[in-house]
C-alpha cells in the first residue's frame, strides 16, 4: 500500500479526535499568502431569526441588531464547540451583474474573513446567492492573487516585474497621461469589461476631457440593447417574473447567467403562482428543462416565431387594442407608411385606428405558424401552444433576451425588437407581471457635480464608416492599430481580458506586444490574466469585499440602491481603528 493511501486512512481513523486549532489572539492579514485564523469568543451563540420569503419558503439569518457582535459555533471545529465572534458586514457581490447582497463574517480578533453568506436585507437577492457569491472568499484568499502595484522591468510579456508603491504608480501613469493629453485628446483609452459601478469611472474620464471610454459591448449585448432602444429609448428589459402569467425567455443563459439568481428565484415564484414558462433555446438547458414549452429553435429563426405569434394576435384582434391605440404612434405610421418603398399597397382607408389594424394584419400576414415551424424546425403544435399561452396572459407577459440569439445572429437586434413587440401588443409594458425598461427599475443617482461634456472624438472607438454602430467597435481595435489608423498612449484595461474574450485573441496579442501601437498598458485587475501579462503596470483591484461602489440593477419590479464596501475596513472602523486608505485594511495593498 502506498504511503499516501496509508496517510489518508490514518487521517480518516483520527477523525473526531481533538486537534490543536490555530487561534488568533491579535489582528492578522494573510490573504493571498496563507490561510486565515480566528479568535475564540467568550460567549455562546444566540438563535437565528426566521425570514418568510413570500414565496412560501423560510430561512434563518442572524438578527440585524446582532450584526455588530455575532457569535456562532465554528463548523470546522465540530464536534468540538468553539464559539467565534464576528462583525457582520454587508457588501455586494462582484462576480456577475446581478449585484446580489453578501454578508461578510469578519472575525473580531483577527479581522480575517471567515465566510460570505447571503444578505437577507438585499431587495434583489433576498438572502440567496449562487455558488459564486460565497466563493468570493476563495478569491480573497487565492494564493495567486496580485497584492501590490507592479511595474514591468523586462521586455513586455517576459514576466519580469518589480513591486512599486501606489504613489510611484500614480505619479508615473499620470505623467504619461498628462503628456498625451497635452498633445491630443484621443490618446488615452479606458477599456472596461465589468464596470461594477454606475458611471463613476465615466465621470473621471469625462473630466480628463478625452474620448476615452471603450467597452466590450459590441461582442456582448449591443444588439439586444439596440432592439430595446428603438422601441422607446430603453436599454434592456426588466421583467416582473414574480407576477407574470406567461414568461417568455430567449436562450437559457439569461436565467442561468444574466441576473440569474434574482431572476431565477422570481421565475420560480411566478411558476408557483401558475405562470407558464416558455423557453426558446436550441439546447435543453436547465431553464428549458423546467419550462412548460421548450422551443428548440434553429439559431436565427426566433424572430419568425415571434412575428407569427404577433400575426396570430393581430388577426384575431385579441391583442390589447386600447394599449396600442394609446401608446403606439400609429397616426404617424398611417401618414408616412403609404408609398414607402417596399411596403406595398396598404388598406389605409380613412386613416382610423381600425384601418391601421387592417394595415398591420396585411403587413404581418406572411408570418404564419407554418412558416415559423419550417424555419425554426420546431413542431408547429408547440408554436401554436406558445401563441395561446401569450394570448391568455393578457398584460402579464414577462419577457427577456440579452446576448445569445440577439448577438449570435446577423441582424440579431431584431430578436429584441420582435420580442418587445409582443409586450407592446399585449400591453405588458410597465404593467404588473409585464416587462419594463431597465431605467424604470434601476436607480442611478445623479452625481452632485458633473464635469462638462468633452468635445473630442476617437476614431478607434467609433470609426466613421460605421455611423450606426451601437456602442464602440472595440473588437476591431487591434485591426485598426495594425492598419495604421492610430495608436494609444495610455491604454487601461479594467476587469477586462481582451486577449481571451475576443474571437481573434492572437490579433490582441500582437497589438499588446507592439509598444509603438500601445505605448503604455495599465491593467487594473484582481488576478493574473492573459492580457495583464502584457501590461506595463498592474494595479491590484479589490474583490467584492474590498472596494467601494454604488450599485443598482433592474433585478425585479422595484428600485433599490446598494453599497459595495471593503468589509475588513468597516469591521476595523466599527472596532474603533482608524483606516485612512482602504488598501491599509485590504490584503497587501489591494485598492
Ligand atoms: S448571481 Fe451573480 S451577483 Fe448573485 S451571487 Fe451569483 S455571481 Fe454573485
Amino acid at each position: 500500500m502506498s504511503k499516501s493511501v496509508l496517510g489518508l486512512l490514518k487521517s480518516m481513523l483520527t477523525f473526531g479526535e481533538e486537534r490543536p486549532e490555530a487561534q488568533a489572539s491579535e489582528e492578522t492579514n494573510v490573504a493571498g499568502e496563507d490561510m486565515p485564523s480566528f479568535g475564540v469568543a467568550d460567549s455562546e451563540p444566540v438563535s437565528l431569526v426566521e425570514v418568510d420569503h413570500g414565496d412560501g419558503r423560510m430561512s434563518q439569518y442572524p438578527p440585524p441588531e446582532k450584526w455588530n457582535d455575532w457569535v456562532e459555533w465554528d463548523p470546522k471545529a465540530w464536534p468540538r464547540k468553539v464559539p467565534r465572534r464576528y462583525s457582520l458586514v454587508p457588501t455586494i457581490c462582484f462576480n456577475c451583474e446581478s449585484a446580489c447582497g453578501l454578508m461578510a463574517y469578519v472575525d473580531k480578533t483577527s479581522f480575517e474573513i471567515k465566510k460570505f453568506e447571503g444578505n437577507p436585507a438585499h431587495p434583489g437577492s433576498r438572502g440567496r446567492n449562487c455558488a459564486k457569491g460565497p466563493a468570493t472568499h476563495n478569491q480573497i484568499y487565492d494564493p495567486e492573487r496580485i497584492l501590490h502595484p507592479l511595474k514591468r522591468v523586462g521586455e513586455r510579456g517576459s514576466g519580469k516585474w518589480k513591486r512599486i508603491s501606489w504613489d510611484e504608480a500614480m505619479d508615473e501613469i499620470a505623467a504619461k497621461m498628462r503628456e498625451s493629453r497635452e498633445k491630443r485628446r484621443d490618446g488615452i483609452m479606458y477599456h472596461v469589461g465589468r464596470p461594477g459601478e454606475d458611471h463613476y469611472a465615466n465621470r473621471a474620464i469625462t473630466a480628463w476631457g478625452v474620448d476615452g471610454h471603450n467597452s466590450h459591448t459590441n461582442i456582448c449585448s449591443a444588439a439586444a440593447r439596440l432592439g430595446f432602444n428603438l422601441w422607446g429609448g430603453g436599454d434592456r428589459p426588466s421583467p416582473d417574473h414574480a407576477n407574470a402569467r406567461a414568461i417568455l425567455l430567449i436562450s437559457s443563459h439569461l436565467e442561468t447567467g444574466h441576473y440569474f439568481n434574482p431572476h431565477a428565484q422570481r421565475i420560480i415564484e411566478g411558476k408557483l403562482k401558475g405562470a407558464k414558462i416558455i423557453t426558446m433555446d436550441p439546447r435543453l438547458s436547465n431553464t428549458a428543462a423546467r419550462s412548460d414549452v421548450w422551443l428548440p429553435t434553429w439559431p436565427g429563426s426566433e424572430v419568425t416565431i415571434m412575428l407569427a405569434i404577433a400575426h396570430y394576435l393581430i388577426k384575431r384582434r385579441s391583442y390589447n387594442r386600447e394599449f396600442v391605440r394609446r401608446w403606439v404612434n400609429w397616426k404617424t405610421f398611417m401618414a408616412e407608411a403609404p408609398g414607402t418603398e417596399g411596403v406595398g399597397e396598404l388598406p389605409v382607408g380613412d386613416g382610423t385606428f381600425e384601418d391601421f389594424e387592417n394595415c398591420l394584419e396585411q403587413l404581418y400576414a406572411e408570418f404564419t405558424f407554418e412558416r415559423a415551424a419550417e424555419e425554426s424546425q420546431v413542431p408547429i403544435e408547440r408554436i401554436i401552444e406558445t401563441a395561446e399561452i401569450i394570448e391568455a396572459a393578457g398584460d402579464r407577459l414577462a419577457t427577456h433576451v440579452w446576448r445569445s440569439a440577439s448577438m449570435g445572429n446577423r441582424g440579431g437586434w431584431q430578436v429584441a425588437r420582435a420580442l418587445f413587440f409582443l409586450n407592446v401588443l399585449t400591453g405588458s409594458v410597465g404593467s404588473v407581471g409585464g416587462t419594463s425598461f431597465n431605467s424604470w427599475n434601476k436607480f442611478v443617482p445623479k452625481p452632485f457635480k458633473q464635469p462638462p461634456a468633452f468635445n473630442a472624438w476617437n476614431d478607434l472607438h467609433l470609426p466613421h464608416e460605421w455611423p450606426f454602430a451601437h456602442y464602440e467597435m472595440s473588437f476591431l481595435l487591434p485591426h485598426f492599430l495594425q492598419e495604421g489608423r492610430g495608436d494609444v498612449d495610455v491604454y487601461f484595461t479594467r476587469v477586462y481580458n481582451p486577449l481571451w474574450i475576443n474571437p481573434d485573441g492572437f490579433m490582441w496579442l500582437e497589438a499588446l506586444r507592439d509598444e509603438s501601437k500601445i505605448k503604455c498598458h495599465v491593467a487594473l485587475t484582481p488576478t493574473w490574466n492573459e492580457s495583464a501579462w502584457f501590461a506595463d503596470y498592474i494595479l491590484p483591484m479589490g474583490h467584492a469585499g474590498e472596494r467601494h461602489d454604488i450599485m443598482s440593477q433592474e433585478t425585479h419590479a422595484g428600485q433599490w440602491i446598494g453599497f459595495r464596501q471593503p468589509v475588513r475596513r468597516v469591521a476595523m472602523e466599527r472596532a474603533g481603528k482608524k483606516v485612512e486608505y482602504t488598501y491599509e485594511a485590504n490584503p497587501g495593498e489591494v485598492w
